[in-house]
């Protein structure tokens, strides 16, 4: 059965919870709010799924083969302006809803907390669309996708490159009917921070919360990680990498332990296609940046091709060498560095002090 001896070990995935028959495994919150598996050992067989479908446990082997790479963007302007990059998931899970498929992605919940849901009509991809920059709670959605990939129903699974590797080694076994997208992901942040962050929020903004965007476009463009809060009554609270939360989130002070040694973090993903902002975009093909948006898709497969070609008279699109598209994303390949401050700033945290004394304490230099 697994047995956690270090966190960077668990990326929180959900596998093995989900595989467990005998509902021997809950997720546990640890101090800093991150989910782990804990074994109830009176219901526990040892009968071993669990370590078998840990995707840190049996790291996938590489493919050598090199994926293909475009820059591109969804040309509905509107679209784009709502998504985080070019606008690309939302064409993809269209295709698949029309294809009378099921699509699952992330949301945020009635409390701003972010999880995994599935979707059935078009209408409701909006509420998946957009980074949120919170670990998304799987929940039991692996379950779910297998049920209907039993079915012989068209699934999209989308999310960070561990939940699609988690949700590859559950299934155990290929299906035609699987189709998976990941993200370059930097890393995601402590639900506990988010949760402060919100409380603080909502203390001064003092409304009720409607929406929230971190990657707004209206007003900075693409390029600047403009946050904004919608509230009720037209209210809005608008701030960009100089808001506290964003400077927590890419100061890589709260992020997950295994986000500090991501074991998915490469050139050949096991999804079928990889999305990310193409941030190299200016030095490659500035005509593709009119600062609404601009997406590097990877096709890592014969079904990422497949979408493609399903997609590709709704997108603006350009080949780009794959080497060269992600020199300027080192996400792609890269963990972020552990801030050395990380466990003070925690215990910190726990001790209540303020998100903006924190801030000043170890991210303002
Ligand atoms: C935590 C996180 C970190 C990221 N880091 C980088 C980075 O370092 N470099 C980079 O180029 N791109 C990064 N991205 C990806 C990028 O921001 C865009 O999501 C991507 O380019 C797709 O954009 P889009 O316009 O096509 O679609 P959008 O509509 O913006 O994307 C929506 C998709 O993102 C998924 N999603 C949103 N939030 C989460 C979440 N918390 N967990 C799992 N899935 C989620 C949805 O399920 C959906 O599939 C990150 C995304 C997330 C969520």
């Amino acid at each position: 059965m697994i047995e956690l001896k270090n966190k960077k070990d668990c990326c929180g995935c959900y596998a093995c919870k989900n595989v467990c028959s005998r509902n021997a495994i809950s997720m546990v919150e640890d101090e800093k709010e991150f989910k782990y598996p804990k074994i109830n050992y009176n219901y526990c067989i040892n009968c071993g799924l669990c370590e078998k479908v840990c995707p840190i446990i049996n790291e996938s082997k590489e493919d050598t083969d090199i994926p293909l790479a475009y820059a591109a963007f969804n040309i509905d302007e509107q679209t784009r302006m709502n998504s985080s990059s070019g606008g690309l998931f939302s064409l993809i899970a269209e295709y698949i809803l029309n294809n009378n498929g099921i699509v699952f992605g992330a949301i945020f919940d009635e409390n701003f907390l972010v999880k995994h849901i599935k979707v059935e009509k078009i209408p409701e991809i909006s509420k998946m669309m957009g980074s949120k920059y919170i670990q998304s709670n799987i929940g039991e959605t692996y379950k779910e996708a297998r049920k209907y990939l039993n079915e012989g129903k068209l699934v999209l699974y989308t999310g960070t490159p561990c939940q699609i590797e988690g949700l590859k080694k559950y299934l155990m076994r290929d299906y035609d009917n699987l189709y998976t997208q990941d993200l370059i992901c930097h890393g995601v942040p402590s639900k506990k921070v988010w949760k402060k962050y919100l409380d603080y929020r909502k203390n001064i903004d003092n409304d009720i919360l409607e929406n929230i965007s971190f990657r707004n476009k209206e007003n900075r463009g693409w390029n600047e990680y403009e946050l904004l809060f919608k509230y009720k009554n037209s209210n809005k609270y608008i701030n960009h990498i100089e808001d506290i939360y964003m400077k927590i989130f890419l100061s890589d002070i709260a992020l997950r332990d295994s986000c500090y040694d991501c074991k998915f973090k490469k050139k050949h993903r096991v999804s079928d296609i990889t999305l990310a902002d193409f941030w190299g975009i200016n030095s490659i093909l500035p005509e593709m940046n009119d600062e609404k948006g601009t997406s590097l898709l990877i096709i890592n497969s014969l079904k990422g091709k497949d979408i493609l070609n399903n997609i590709k008279d709704k997108i603006k699109l350009e080949q780009v060498n794959f080497e060269e598209a992600i020199k300027q994303n080192p996400s792609m390949i890269k963990s972020p560095k552990e801030n050395e401050k990380r466990e003070s700033f925690f215990i910190d945290l726990e001790n209540n002090v303020e998100l903006p004394e924190l801030v000043e304490k170890y991210i303002v230099k």
